[in-house]
């Protein structure tokens, strides 16, 4: 514990922001979500989730207590949780009614109702075999918790909609010879019985969506970066450490300190597993503090998980209409990161490479990059034309008013949720631009931006790559392509 407070606090000493280790306030529950209406719950915010789990031979077994402010009166509240079986339910200790309803509401009424603004705790205990679609089951036995914009509920009760952020604590068993990896900072290891009991504290408020359990028989290396902060690298059976990768996570979190900011949280790392077996895993989430990969990872696909620390993850949506300030930012952050290491020339390559793409895909332009329509959160379009949306921003405005505007929204909005059209707002009173031109043909339109806002600054004249090339650029090592959606 010791350790860790001199950790935090050299870190924002080398980084010169001291406020950095006050306390997180958590953030409130909305009402109902424009895309998941059945998600989140009225009158709940929760301030912290105690989880505690075991998983043996296939079996989840649950005993967590959520710490919840009523926004409001409360004669009954919803959490939600997906399948799994509740066995009892306590309010403030005393034990309470509960019931199932529609597709993961778990409706709990207290002995007596809770007065608006009090704050309670409630303890579910629950087990089963999970069939939410987060939770993955591996041939070999493990097991790992991952998916957006669902995943908590299949392993514990949540308010599960990413305005709710709330601080989380692990507790994981599981048999001796298997490793359980979760968010935050790693706490000493006990062993009884037979069983290993592994317990992580994430001190940061995260979204559901954003924490993770990862149960395999891992190789763990731990390692810190040249200003102190810990990383943690976990391999999944089978996977391969990748020292060389470990060692671009230091440049990556130092470059894109000096473009957004401190970096958000006391620590960093990642998770590498055999997604593959499992069936169905997502190919990279940006899982707090540590993103999880698929197969393994190499510094380009390290560096869109690692912006997510910055935009996602310490900047949240507001709702699901907001996928954008998440992936269109890291999306770009890998552009940043090759202009920076490998001397890419982004006019000249991404971007006229992007302008072949708009060429040869008719539907390049169709989606709106804020409120995409339902079943397209995470469209591609996010990646692609969001990218090259914030390409065209940045030579709008100018450097220093690009990352002036960055740097804002990381401070404006610490452990926090905003929404796309906060960053509209902000870009034009950071850069004294009216830009609501811009961002009316690049968010929140579904054709191609006039020439003036497609090819601001020196992107004038870029023209599209021919259809023959298909270089991203010189210098780029050769590196797996990524052929599963990305997150
Ligand atoms: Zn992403």
């Amino acid at each position: 514990m010791r350790n860790k407070i001199i950790v935090a606090a050299t870190t924002a000493a080398l980084l010169g922001v001291a406020t950095w280790i006050a306390l997180p306030s958590a953030s409130a529950s909305t009402v109902a979500d424009p895309y998941f209406p059945d998600d989140g719950n009225p009158g709940v915010d929760v301030l912290h989730y105690d989880v505690a789990i075991g998983w043996d031979k296939g079996v989840l077994s649950g005993d967590t207590t959520l710490t919840i402010k009523a926004t409001a009166k409360l004669p009954e509240f919803h959490l939600d949780l997906s399948g799994l079986t509740v066995s009892a339910v306590d309010v403030d200790g005393r034990a309470a009614k509960f019931r199932r309803e529609g597709a993961h509401e778990l409706v709990i009424t207290p002995a007596k109702a809770i007065v608006k603004g009090a704050q309670f705790k409630t303890r579910i205990r629950y087990g089963g075999k999970p069939t939410g679609e987060g939770w993955h089951v591996y041939p070999n036995g493990g097991a790992l918790a991952l998916g957006e914009p669902h995943s908590a509920t299949s392993w514990y009760p949540a308010d599960d909609h990413p305005s709710d952020k709330a601080t989380f604590h692990l507790t994981a068993t599981v048999p001796d010879g298997w490793t359980a990896i979760g968010n935050g900072e790693p706490e000493p290891v006990r062993t009884a019985k037979g069983k290993t009991v592994f317990r992580w504290n994430e001190d940061r408020p995260v979204a559901t969506y954003l924490t993770t359990v990862a149960i395999d028989k891992f190789t763990v290396r731990r390692s810190k970066m040249p200003d102190g902060t810990p990383m943690l690298f976990a391999y999944g059976d089978g996977i391969d450490p990748r020292p060389e990768s470990e060692a671009a996570v230091p440049k990556i979190i130092k470059l894109f300190s000096k473009l957004f900011g401190p970096y958000p949280f006391a620590s960093v790392g990642a998770i590498a597993v055999n997604g593959v077996e499992a069936g169905n895993v997502p190919q990279a989430i940006e899982t707090q503090r540590r993103p999880t990969f698929q197969g393994g990872f190499f510094d380009v696909s390290l560096s869109h998980e690692l912006a997510h620390q910055w935009f996602g993850n310490n900047v949240s949506f507001t709702d699901w209409r907001d996928g954008c300030i998440a992936e269109c930012f890291a999306q770009y952050a890998n552009q940043l990161w090759e202009e920076a290491e490998y001397d890419s020339d982004l006019d000249n390559f991404f971007y006229a490479a992007m302008l072949r793409q708009s060429l040869d895909d008719p539907d390049f332009w169709s989606v709106r990059l804020y409120d995409p329509g339902p079943g397209r959160e995470l469209h591609p379009a996010l990646y692609d034309k969001g990218s090259m949306m914030l390409h065209a921003l940045r030579r709008m405005v100018g450097d220093d008013a690009f990352f002036g505007t960055l740097k804002r929204w990381q401070r404006d909005h610490r452990d926090g949720n905003a929404s796309f059209p906060d960053f509209e707002k902000l870009a034009a009173q950071v850069s004294g631009k009216n830009l609501t031109g811009f961002f009316a043909e690049w968010a929140h339109s579904t054709t191609e931006p006039s020439d003036a806002n497609l090819r601001p600054g020196s992107l004038a004249g870029v023209q599209p790559l021919p259809s023959d090339d298909d270089s991203d650029g010189p210098g780029r090592p050769d590196e797996p392509e990524i052929k599963t959606p990305r997150k």
